[in-house]
């Protein structure tokens, strides 16, 4: 009998989440048993033309990892997508943008000048960028479209299923897999999350929470950490409140911050005005007598203290946030 076709692709990202596959140590030779794996350059010797020459439909479950940055990734998207009877948004950056999606709060102009140009390890006197088209003696090389805007996955096209996290924890995956291999009952498709929790990671993590109130933020380098104490009432900015569990709580555990990689959690759209309320939980500002200026100032002045904002709320979420990019440069 025939078995079920598999492809893994690899757009926009850093390959961790191909890593994160392999990681699942031996169950990867279930998965190997169970399908028949039509497309997976990262670790076989395929083509896009083999994809083009496939049927609709062809491919049973594509796991689609990497945000889309360029015209190639987006080729590949609506590619995989007709020729996929299930495509999964796979990690941060197919699901919701992750570290790529930063670039949103500039242009591709400007990240081309600071890659190129404005930038200490690059001897580059003539000020060369990238150019779309070359030519050679051979005749014209062409390179993709590098776009404004990162987009995720399903804003290209609609997905079935999103496995969260950057990159996905392998246990995770491996629950999946046996999942579909087994034929165990999945949610309704649909852009469905699946291989995470509900709740957020502070329900898995372990550190006391006290409802302290901090005065300042710090950055990871400038406090060592009280063991056992929940470190966003020290002061260090964990994005526990607003992620999605299903890490374990990795990072508080060994007391670094969460910062996000689980995106939102269920019922919430944007990661980063969630955890706005949960940072207005813990700041210690103002007494009832002072007034409003008063009280905002002292507001401000904490704030300030927190480096890095836009980068901190949204490092995984923001090109699938509210904000999806800044307006205009
Ligand atoms: S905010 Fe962070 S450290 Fe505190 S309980 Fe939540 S996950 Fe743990
Ligand atoms: S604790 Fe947060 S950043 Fe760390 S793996 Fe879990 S969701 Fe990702």
């Amino acid at each position: 009998m025939a078995k079920p076709k598999l492809a893994m692709y690899w757009a926009a990202s850093c390959g961790g989440c191909e890593i994160s596959v392999l990681n699942i140590g031996d169950k990867i030779l279930a998965i190997d048993e169970a399908f028949d794996i039509v497309f997976f350059p990262c670790i076989a010797d395929f083509k896009y033309d083999d994809v083009r020459g496939y049927p609709d439909d062809y491919i049973d479950l594509c796991l689609f990892n990497g945000a889309i940055r360029c015209s190639e990734n987006e080729e590949m998207a609506r590619l995989l997508r007709r020729k996929s009877k299930v495509l999964v948004a796979f990690g941060s950056c197919a699901y919701e943008g992750c570290v790529p999606g930063l670039s949103n709060l500039t242009t591709a102009r400007a990240t081309l000048h600071t890659a190129y140009i404005d930038n200490s390890s690059i001897d580059n006197p003539a000020g060369v960028l990238p150019q779309r088209v070359t030519k050679v003696p051979e005749g014209e090389l062409e390179i993709p479209v590098f776009y404004d805007t990162v987009k995720a996955l399903d804003q290209v096209v609609p997905v079935e299923y999103i496995i969260p996290g950057c990159p996905p924890e392998p246990p995770q995956i491996a629950a999946v897999m046996e999942a579909i291999i087994t034929g165990a009952e999945l949610p309704a498709p649909g852009g469905a999350i699946i291989g995470a929790g509900k709740v957020a990671v502070c329900e898995e993590c372990p550190l006391a929470k006290d409802v302290k109130q901090i005065t300042r933020f710090y950055r990871p380098y400038e406090i060592i950490p009280e063991p056992g104490i929940c470190l966003l009432e020290q002061g260090l900015l964990c994005m526990g409140p607003a992620t999605r569990s299903g890490c374990g709580a990795l990072c508080p555990r060994v007391n670094m911050r969460c910062e996000g990689c689980y995106g939102p959690l269920d019922g919430v759209e944007d990661q980063g005005a969630r955890i706005l309320s949960a940072v207005a939980s813990v700041v210690a500002a103002g007494k009832p007598s002072d007034d409003e200026a008063g009280l905002e100032r002292q507001i401000d002045e904490v704030m300030a203290t927190l480096e890095d904002p836009a980068g901190t709320f949204y490092r995984f979420s923001l090109a699938h946030s509210l904000l999806q990019r800044v307006r205009a440069q």
